[in-house]
C-alpha cells in the first residue's frame, strides 16, 4: 500500500511539475499587440519629424519609438488596402497569395495567426479586415464590414452583426481592451487592432472636431508639381487635390440640404456637433470664391485639418492601449507594433491617396517596442517590408515559418544585429488598373540608392536617383549617365522576380 501511495504521490508531483513548467513556458512567450491603421502617412507621425510634427504631434505613437525602435525604411509590396493585408497575414507577395486588387478575396491559405494559435497563442482581431472571407485562426474576431463606417459602425463577429453607437477608432479600442481583460491569463496572446482611420473621407471624431481649425499647416515642396520630369502615369493620375478631391464628400462643404445625406449614419447629437463645425466653414468658403492655386491651397488646408484630427484620435487610442499594458503589468513581455497598410500622399506631388511606387505611398510607418529585446530609442535604416511580419511573429512564438513565406524574420534587426547578408533591394508590384485614381499597373525594384519602375502596359520606364532626387522629380531612365545603373537595376529586378516566383510582365 505504501509503495502504491508513494508512486501515486510521485506521479502527482511529476504531473504538477509538467503543468507548472508548461504554464511558466507559456507565460514566457511574448505577447504581441499589433496596431494597424489604414492609410496612415509616416509624414503625420511626429516621431518621423516631418514638416507636420510640431503642429500635429502624435505623442502616444511616438512613445513606442521612444521606448523601442523607429524604422525609417519599411516598405510594402503593393500599396493598397486589401493586398497589403493579405501580405501581412500570409508573408507572401500578391502573385502568391492571389490578392492583387482591392476587390480580391483571401482564399483559404496559411496565415501567421493560425500558426500562432497552433503554437498555443490566444488570438484576437478587432476592426477593419477588408478581405471578404471570414477571418481564420482567431479565437475572437469582431470586424467592420468592408471599409466600415467612422460613426456608429456595424461590427460582424462569429455571433452575427451589431451596430454600435460611437466613433470607430474609440470602439475598436474598447473592444480590444475588453477582450484583453477577459482573456485567459495563463496563455500568451496576439491582439490585432486594425483601425479604419485615417482612411478617406477623414471624418473627425467628436473629441477632435475643432482641434486644428486655427492651424495653418506648411505645404509640401511639391504641392504644385507639374510632372514635367515624369512620364504618362504621373500626368494622367486621378488623385490630385486640385482635380479629384471633392468639396462635398472629401471636404464636407455642403451647400445643398441634400448633401447632408452623407451624414445619414450620424445620430442627432453627432450631426449637430459636426454641423456646428462645418456650416461656418461652408459659409466662409462660399464667400471666398476661390479658384486656381488659391483653391488648391485652401483644399490642402482643409484636407490636413481633417486628416490630422482623425490621426489624433488614433494616437489617443494608442495611448489607451499602452496605458492598459502598463497598468496590467503586460508591457515587459509584450511586443507592441504600430504600422499602416501603406503610406499616403499628404499633398506631395499635389496628391492624396497611394498606389504608386513613389516614396510616400511605397513606404509605411513602423514603430516597435519590446523591453529587454529592442533597445530604447533606437533608429533602424535597413530595408524591411510588410512581407516580414508573419515570419517575425512565428519565430517569436517559437515556431518555424513555412517554406512558402517570402519575407525575413525581423528579430535580428530588432535586436540591433542585422546580418551582413540582409536584403539590399525590394520588389514591388501594383495591379489595380483600370480602377479609381487611374494608376497604371507597374512593378519595380528599389535599393537605398535607386528606384526602377516599369509601367509595363505603357512600355514606360522610370529611374530615380534617390540620393540626388529624394522627391522623385526627375526620371533619369533615358539619361546616358545612368546607362549602367539602369542595366544593373534591371538585372536586380530579374533576380528578385526569379527569387519570388513572380510573373513575367516586363519582357
Ligand atoms: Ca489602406
Amino acid at each position: 500500500m505504501m509503495i502504491k501511495s508513494e508512486v501515486s504521490k510521485n506521479s502527482f508531483l511529476l504531473f504538477f511539475s509538467i503543468i507548472v513548467c508548461n504554464c511558466v513556458f507559456a507565460q514566457a512567450k511574448p505577447n504581441i499587440v499589433f496596431i494597424f491603421s489604414d492609410d496612415h502617412a509616416y509624414q503625420s507621425i511626429s516621431a518621423y519629424n516631418s514638416r507636420l510634427a510640431k503642429l500635429a504631434p502624435t505623442p502616444n505613437i511616438d512613445r513606442i519609438a521612444k521606448d523601442g525602435m523607429l524604422f525609417q525604411k519599411c516598405y510594402v509590396t503593393n500599396s493598397l488596402c486589401t493586398p497589403s493585408r493579405a501580405t501581412l497575414l500570409t508573408g507572401t507577395h500578391s502573385h502568391i497569395n492571389g490578392v492583387r486588387n482591392l476587390s480580391d478575396r483571401l482564399s483559404p491559405q496559411i496565415t501567421f495567426p493560425a500558426i500562432l494559435h497552433d503554437l498555443g497563442y490566444q488570438t484576437a482581431l478587432v476592426g477593419k479586415w477588408h478581405l471578404k472571407s471570414d477571418p481564420v485562426g482567431f479565437d475572437y474576431w469582431d470586424i467592420l464590414i468592408n471599409q466600415g463606417q467612422y460613426y456608429n459602425p456595424d461590427f460582424v463577429s462569429a455571433g452575427g452583426t451589431s451596430r454600435v453607437t460611437g466613433y470607430a477608432t474609440d470602439l475598436i479600442t474598447d473592444k480590444a481592451l475588453s477582450w484583453l481583460g477577459e482573456r485567459k491569463k495563463d496563455k500568451p496572446f496576439l491582439m490585432m487592432i486594425h483601425h479604419k482611420a485615417p482612411h478617406r473621407p477623414w471624418e473627425k471624431g467628436p473629441a477632435h472636431l475643432s482641434l486644428y481649425e486655427d492651424v495653418t499647416f506648411p505645404e509640401p515642396e511639391t504641392l504644385f508639381d507639374d510632372y514635367s520630369g515624369r512620364g504618362t502615369p504621373a500626368k494622367k493620375q486621378e488623385m490630385s487635390i486640385d482635380k479629384n478631391m471633392t468639396l462635398r464628400s472629401d471636404l464636407k462643404i455642403h451647400t445643398n440640404p441634400e448633401d447632408d445625406k452623407l451624414y445619414a449614419r450620424l445620430n442627432a447629437e453627432q450631426l449637430a456637433a459636426v454641423k456646428k463645425v462645418y456650416d461656418p466653414i461652408t459659409a466662409q468658403f462660399q464667400s471666398l470664391n476661390l479658384s486656381g492655386e488659391a483653391l488648391v491651397k485652401w483644399k490642402y488646408q482643409r484636407y490636413m485639418r481633417d486628416y490630422l484630427a482623425v490621426v489624433r484620435s488614433v494616437d489617443d487610442n494608442v495611448g489607451r492601449v499602452l496605458d492598459y499594458l502598463d497598468k496590467n503589468g503586460l508591457s515587459k513581455n509584450t511586443l507592441v507594433i504600430y504600422c499602416s497598410d501603406q503610406g499616403f500622399y499628404l499633398g506631395e506631388h499635389g496628391w492624396f491617396d497611394k498606389r504608386f511606387m513613389y516614396e510616400e505611398s511605397f513606404r509605411t510607418p513602423l514603430l516597435m517596442k519590446w523591453p529587454g529585446v529592442i533597445k530604447k530609442g533606437s533608429v533602424n535604416n535597413d530595408l524591411v517590408s510588410n512581407l516580414d511580419f508573419a515570419q517575425t511573429f512565428i519565430e517569436m512564438a517559437g515556431g518555424k515559418a513555412p517554406e512558402r513565406m517570402q519575407g525575413l524574420s525581423l528579430l535580428p534587426v530588432m535586436k540591433g544585429h542585422t546580418p551582413s547578408s540582409w536584403r539590399k533591394s525590394l520588389y514591388y508590384h501594383y495591379y489595380d488598373h483600370p480602377a479609381e485614381h487611374n494608376v497604371p499597373k507597374h512593378e519595380g525594384v528599389a535599393t537605398k540608392e535607386y528606384k526602377l519602375i516599369s509601367f509595363y502596359e505603357l512600355g514606360e520606364w522610370e529611374l530615380y536617383d534617390l540620393r540626388k532626387d529624394p522627391h522623385e522629380m526627375h526620371n533619369e531612365y533615358a539619361n546616358p549617365a545612368y546607362l549602367s545603373v539602369v542595366k544593373n537595376m534591371k538585372l536586380e529586378l530579374d533576380k528578385l522576380k526569379r527569387q519570388y516566383k513572380a510573373e513575367h510582365s516586363t519582357d
